[in-house]
């Protein structure tokens, strides 16, 4: 069932519940919804699918939410695709909104596409800009194509909703306005929806914590100039003593010199940090796609032409064999120094 175009308003973000808490890339979308709803002059409708949760959800609304909406069961505790694009495409039945936003994680990714096709609607997957088309009023969706090395916009003139995922970290989160207030809905859900094939067995948390790198305020990557596996080592002393996480680019993962979750880039994460620093990366544009936003790049490439120099606020120029190193030591005195 296509929603009926011309009644649809509002904007549905899909939020997201991990280990009883509200994951950030919900503040994210909020805020972004909370945007072009302004432009829409419409409201935000935010969706949280959860068994317990240690946070309030009316937090959402300092993000830009009027409404939240709370499908809470306690079987709802794992991850159950069936069940959650059930709730899912049974709120969009009830609400009809314009456009549908989710966070593209594993369960945004796995989710969206089977909802989009049960509803007859597209689908943009892995947005990087969304904006409001001021004289139609759709919703521009841009994301890269051909391999990152265009920027393409697409649109969903037909069919409502408009649906999107974007991957987290695109958008800034703003300061929350604490003086906003959201009305909360709890939402009721027939036996049937939790009719289910699927049998979540458990939840496995990655034994790899320094991979989390999202979260990391300062990002050490390496990429192919780092030459081998073992000359890692530096780059997680050098991130270590910047309180950091340790990022990749490709040519460093696909030589197997450190792990997938570490890798920044179009087929890897979006990261924003406070501080990237690049040692021995090109600058791809398929790189650049997920570390760009970082607010100070810091570069390391021997090569003056390389392309990261031209996104970074600090450049350097030689090899990072002679760098790295004493930038390590010079660092280590000052805590030397400070203890
Ligand atoms: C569909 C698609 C998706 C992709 N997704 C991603 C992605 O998610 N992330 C990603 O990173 N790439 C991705 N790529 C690959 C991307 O195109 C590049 O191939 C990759 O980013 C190159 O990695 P690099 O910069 O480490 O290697 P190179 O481009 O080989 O750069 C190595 C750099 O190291 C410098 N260097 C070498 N030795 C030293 C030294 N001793 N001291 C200082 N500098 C030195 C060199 O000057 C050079 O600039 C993707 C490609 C495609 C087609």
């Amino acid at each position: 069932m296509t929603a009926n175009k011309n009644k649809a308003k509002d904007i549905l973000v899909v939020g997201e519940v991990r280990s009883r808490g509200i994951h950030g890339a919900t503040l994210e979308l909020t805020a972004k919804a909370r945007e072009l709803a302004d432009v829409l002059q419409e409201r935000v409708l935010t969706l949280l699918m959860y068994d317990s949760l240690d946070s309030d959800p009316s937090t959402l609304a300092g993000y830009g939410a009027d409404t939240l909406l709370c499908a809470r069961d306690e079987r709802l505790g794992l991850f159950n695709q069936e069940i959650q694009s059930r709730i899912m495409e049974t709120v969009i039945k009830r609400t009809n909104p314009r456009i549908v936003l989710a966070p593209a994680s594993t369960s945004g990714r796995t989710i969206m596409p089977v909802v989009a096709a049960r509803i007859r609607t597209g689908l943009t997957a892995d947005c990087t800009g969304l904006e409001i088309d001021a004289e139609t009023g759709e919703l521009l969706q841009t994301r890269p194509a051909i391999g990152g090395n265009i920027m393409a916009t697409i649109r969903t003139p037909k069919h409502r909703p408009q649906m999107a995922t974007v991957r987290p970290k695109t958008f800034r989160v703003p300061a929350p306005d604490l003086a906003r207030k959201a009305e909360v809905h709890f939402i009721d859900l027939p036996q049937e929806i939790f009719e289910t094939r699927i049998e979540p067995l458990g939840l496995e948390i990655s034994k790899d914590e320094d991979a989390n790198i999202q979260d990391r305020d300062v990002i050490v990557a390496g990429g192919k100039g780092m030459k081998r596996p073992e000359h890692f080592e530096m780059l997680r002393e050098l991130a270590s003593l910047l309180e950091g996480g340790v990022g990749a680019s490709r040519a460093a993962v696909d030589n197997r010199w450190i792990t997938y979750p570490h890798q920044v880039g179009l087929s890897g994460k979006v990261v924003s940090p406070k501080v990237y620093v690049a040692v021995g990366i090109s600058g791809s544009v398929q790189h650049l796609a997920g570390m760009q936003t970082s607010e100070f790049i810091v570069a390391l490439n021997k090569d003056p032409e390389a392309p990261i120099f031209r996104v970074a606020d600090l450049g350097l120029c030689g090899d990072l064999f002679d760098i790295v190193p004493r930038v390590i030591e010079a660092l280590k005195n000052r805590k030397r120094g400070e203890a």
